[in-house]
């Protein structure tokens, strides 16, 4: 197996925790370089490391650090956790179970899944929200135990070709100085700006355009025990219950929308999120503990998810639209795919064995993808929304459509023919 020849590392952490300190020297091996050590770059360090496969991450970031994310996840998430071998030590430190999703819709009419009554049987009948700062930390802490490596404060500036074949990536430390990480395979979890899907992804331009406002914060009058999405026609918001206290605020707006939000984003925010019916009433104590974090665009996809030699996963391979995302879900299901065909790959080079992960990830994710997109774009409509929210909750149905945004529920269970018809009419 290949080398990753690793010159002047600047800030290491080491199994026990400690860092490598500045300049100094060393050489390690990999087999596998990930750029990105969010939930999909770790979560497939951690199956690798414990295969037993030399994993080198690096990330741009220094962990624990925060993410603009709403910080919800299904029954589903919890069981990756579990798998993962995190999912105690993490809701030991924080967090809060939930047990569905509430929809307002723009005019009115409103919706309650709950994971329990989806008619599948769920890891558990809760989900789980926690901050991303504790969540990402904890999957980083364990891919180290496993054996992993991680280059902190090391940013992807590209690929490394080896003719066709992409052999590492090429890095730049916090000091500046810029480097080649060599390995036999390349993983891509770099997120939604990705580093490596623009050089290997024929990555496509976003359609939706929105954008994220995300803060936490405390005195959210009436939290329940469930998400709350509002939806209105310019935008939506997500309340989530992050325990102690805490409540994960997002407003989502149309890229058409944001310009006002320059340089004030704060303000912009509580106006916003004063103009959603009830809302301003919620949060007339509300208190902000952690700054608002902007992100967007989204709705990026890569045609391409390998090349020879490198694979995407995560939001570096699609990410659509926080609404019905579960994109950590997504990124954790990337990871448990690529894995074995990852270390087929390293076992028998030069046999194509990464190509394989196109098809897998196709019939995995199909039609959550379709589902997805429909209900992003039935957003636009709010007359129509507002009907099928009507009819979801009145028909008993939302339970089910819960079940298959949260990844526990086959999609097949809401696209056919007998339930979309109970949707539309
Ligand atoms: C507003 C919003 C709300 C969301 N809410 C939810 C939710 O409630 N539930 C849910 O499941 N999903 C949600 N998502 C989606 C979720 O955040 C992502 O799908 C998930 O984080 C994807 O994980 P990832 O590992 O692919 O990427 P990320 O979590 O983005 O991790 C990528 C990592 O790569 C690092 N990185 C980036 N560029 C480079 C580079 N060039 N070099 C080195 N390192 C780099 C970053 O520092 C980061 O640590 C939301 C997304 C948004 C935008």
């Amino acid at each position: 197996m290949g080398m990753a020849m690793v010159g002047q590392r600047r800030s290491e952490r080491h199994l026990d925790g400690s860092r490598g300190t500045r300049g100094s020297l060393g050489v390690r091996s990999a087999d596998v370089l990930i750029a990105g050590a969010g939930p999909g770059g770790a979560a497939a360090a951690l199956r690798l490391a414990r295969a037993g496969v030399r994993v080198l991450m690096v990330d741009r970031a220094t962990f624990p650090r925060d993410k603009a994310c709403s910080e919800y996840m299904s029954p589903e998430g919890a069981r990756h956790l579990s798998a993962l071998g995190v999912l105690e030590a993490v809701e030991e430190q924080g967090g809060r179970q939930i047990l569905g999703t509430t929809v307002h819709a723009p005019r009115g009419s409103s919706l309650t899944g709950l994971f329990a009554r989806a008619g599948h049987a769920a890891f558990r009948a809760s989900g789980l929200s926690v901050s991303r700062r504790l969540l990402d930390g904890a999957l980083v802490e364990a891919a180290q135990r496993a054996g992993a490596t991680i280059l902190e404060g090391v940013t992807a500036i590209g690929v490394v070709r080896d003719g066709a074949a992409v052999g590492g990536l090429v890095v730049r430390d916090r000091d500046g100085a810029v480097r080649e990480l060599r390995a036999p395979i390349t993983v891509g979890a770099d997120g939604l700006r990705s580093v490596v899907a623009r050089e290997i992804g024929s990555r496509r331009p976003a359609r939706l355009r929105r954008y994220a406002f995300v803060a936490h914060l405390s005195g959210v009058a009436g939290l329940g025990q469930t998400a709350e999405l509002h939806v209105s026609a310019r935008g939506y918001i997500g309340i989530n219950p992050l325990g102690g206290g805490l409540a994960n605020v997002a407003l989502v707006v149309p890229h058409t929308e944001v310009e006002p939000s320059k340089g004030r984003a704060e303000p912009f925010f509580f106006e916003r999120l004063g103009r959603f019916s009830g809302i301003g009433e919620r949060l007339r104590s509300a208190i902000i503990e952690r700054e608002v974090m902007v992100t967007g665009p989204f709705d990026a996809w890569s045609r391409r998810v390998t090349a020879p030699g490198a694979l995407l996963l995560g939001d570096a391979a699609d990410f659509f639209d926080p609404f019905t995302g579960e994109g950590i879900c997504a990124a954790f299901r990337g990871a448990e795919l690529a894995e074995p065909l990852i270390r087929a790959a390293l076992e028998r080079p030069g046999t194509g064995a990464l190509a394989e992960y196109a098809r897998r990830r196709r019939a995995a994710f199909l039609g959550k993808w379709v589902i997805e997109r429909a209900i992003g774009y039935a957003m636009l409509a709010p007359g129509f929304f507002d009907r099928s929210v009507a009819r979801l909750e009145r028909r008993g149905l939302a339970h089910t459509l819960i079940g298959v945004t949260g990844d526990f529920v086959p999609p097949r269970a809401v696209l056919n023919p007998v339930f979309l018809s109970q949707v539309v009419f």
